[in-house]
Formats: structure tokens, C-alpha cells, sequence
């Protein structure tokens, strides 16, 4: 059944409104060609309402592999380190993160680049740290290189 000459309700680009169109063509079964009553413009068969479109990202680099993505921060982790760092005071010593310190389990330290953090656990190579941007394992107490 051909629904070529009859009206049909479709989304005019020009009048940006779904209205009344009559089909002009339809390609394997399917409404293709549309006329505005309108204002008579001629134009592909969008639908009653243009297509959703799927929502992109605001920013998006191009070439940038999925796996080079930043990992995320557990929500939990997250939650964690919120915590702890509202509980710091004033009187909380703050150290600056340097390889060749070695720190004890509950020290705060400021990372140059991961920012403040919790020293969670001392491992047998370094330590664990909950940072701002998630749990990591450094280095700690290693011997002075160079000079
Ligand atoms: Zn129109």
C-alpha cells in the first residue's frame, strides 16, 4: 500500500515544527520524499521529529586511544579521601613527598602532582596512598641518587 499523494505528519527543517506533508516518494516500502504544506519545501522524510542525537562528550580528543583514558576514582575512594582531608587540623604535620623519606602508616603528604594524601598501608617495596584522584602505590625510602 503506497503512501505516495497522501498527507502525513513530518518535520519540517524550515518551519522547524512536525506538520502536515504529503509524501511524494517512498523507497522499499519506506517514506522518503515529503512536501511541507506549509511552505512548500521539499525535503527527505526526517519523521514526526528529528532524530535524537546521541549525546557527545564536550570534550573529546581526537586519535586518543580508550585505554588512555584517566582512570576514575572509586567513588568510595573518593568519599575517603573527602573525609580525611576535611578531618586534617591545623596541627596536622603535612610532608612533602620525597623518595628518599620514609613515611609510617597515617602520615599526610602533599604529592607535586597527585596533591594531598593518606598513607594507607607500608608495603614491602613503598607504601599505599589515598590520593585525591585515587589509591596509589609509591615509592618510599630509597637511597639517594646522583650527587
Ligand atoms: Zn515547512
Amino acid at each position: 500500500m503506497s503512501l505516495v499523494g497522501k498527507n502525513i505528519d513530518a518535520f519540517c527543517l524550515r518551519c522547524q515544527l512536525t506538520l502536515a506533508h504529503i509524501v511524494l516518494y517512498e523507497v522499499g516500502g519506506l517514506v522518503r520524499g515529503v512536501k511541507c504544506k506549509t511552505c512548500g519545501t521539499e525535503h527527505r522524510y526526517h519523521g514526526p521529529a528529528p532524530e535524537k542525537r546521541l549525546s557527545i562528550p564536550a570534550v573529546r580528543q581526537s586519535g586518543m586511544a580508550p585505554t588512555a583514558r584517566p582512570r576514575t576514582v572509586r567513588p568510595a575512594d573518593a568519599r575517603q579521601w573527602e573525609a580525611q582531608n576535611a578531618a586534617i587540623t591545623p596541627d596536622v604535620v603535612v610532608w612533602d613527598y620525597k623518595l628518599t623519606e620514609c613515611y609510617e602508616k597515617g602520615d599526610v603528604l602533599t604529592h607535586p602532582s597527585f596533591g594531598r594524601g593518606f598513607v594507607e598501608s607500608i608495603t614491602a617495596d613503598g607504601m599505599e596512598v589515598l590520593f585525591g584522584k585515587g589509591r596509589k602505590r609509591m615509592a618510599m625510602n630509597r637511597p639517594e641518587t646522583g650527587s
